[in-house]
């Protein structure tokens, strides 16, 4: 018999991206048998997470001054060269090869259906106004970092041909590595060799 408590918290956690039920009640019976102390610590990292907002020119979560992260605000990173990724952890990933000195789109989560969400041509439409405004209408490179996945592929392709007519160069990142392979998840020396090798 499994108490209320633990179901509620299962209803929760299980909506985690990667987090079946079955991880989410063993957490649960965990996390109960921790205590007080540790419970109260939990839930205050949960709370300070508020604290966190989208960026408004990139849209990546973090903690923004005036609305902006602190890639957008730093003035010797290059404004003309953009890579387009999916998420935060791929930005953490590119940031880590110390190889990338432009800044960023966060797509947000592709679907596995190879359109484009309502979201994410929302946040094309935020770049193309940004090259428009502030670029004079055309960058000088775009980066489609996206992963090599079947869908990430198709996904690419689409956001290619949104943002072709305002760069004079577009690349595609996921070329150098392995099929299937995860930009979060390659190494930074792979991932620094894709950065140079893109085409
Ligand atoms: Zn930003």
């Amino acid at each position: 018999m499994i108490p209320e408590e633990i179901r509620a918290f299962v209803a929760q956690v299980s909506k985690l991206p990667s987090i079946g039920p079955r991880q989410a009640t063993r957490l649960a019976f965990y996390i109960a048998q921790q205590g007080k102390a540790a419970i109260t610590d939990l839930r205050d990292a949960i709370d300070r997470l508020l604290e966190l907002k989208n960026c408004e020119q990139c849209f990546r979560i973090s903690k923004t001054i005036n609305g902006l992260c602190d890639i957008c605000a730093n003035p010797s990173r290059n404004q003309g060269i953009i890579a387009v990724v999916e998420k935060e952890t791929d930005i953490l990933s590119l940031e880590n090869t110390r190889k990338f000195t432009g800044r960023y789109l966060v797509l947000g989560e592709l679907s596995k259906d190879a359109v484009l969400t309502g979201l994410q041509k929302l946040r094309l439409n935020h770049l193309k106004s940004f090259i428009q405004q502030r670029l004079a209408g055309m960058a000088t490179e775009i980066i489609i970092a996206l992963n090599p996945t079947t869908y990430g592929d198709l996904d690419a392709s689409l956001v290619a041909e949104e943002l072709k007519p305002l760069t004079k160069k577009i690349s595609r990142l996921g070329r150098g590595l392995p099929t299937g392979g995860e930009i979060e998840f390659a190494d930074d020396e792979t991932l620094g060799s894709a950065l140079d090798q893109r085409k």
